[in-house]
């Protein structure tokens, strides 16, 4: 095996890894906002707008149970 091959190797490897890491990100992100629902529905704010305090839309948490936002709050997060 030559050099060049290792390198190749270790080219592909690290971004293999780096996929990896992103999918582990998302499902992290999805970890804590799901944790973050629990932690609601424990203090009973579960379903109120973290930002605005608002009902959040009842087929959005239909959709998206672990959602802290109404969907005019996560649209507006979203484009910043
Ligand atoms: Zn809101």
């Amino acid at each position: 095996m030559g050099l060049d091959d290792e390198s190749a190797d270790a080219g592909s490897a690290t971004f293999e890894r780096e996929k990896d890491l992103s999918i582990e990100q998302n499902v992290r992100d999805l970890l804590d906002k799901i944790e973050r629902a629990l932690k609601r529905m424990d203090e009973g704010t579960y379903g109120v707008c973290e930002i605005c305090g608002k009902p959040i839309e009842k087929a959005r948490i239909k959709a998206l149970p672990y959602v802290d936002l109404c969907i005019k709050d996560a649209q507006a997060q979203s484009r910043r």
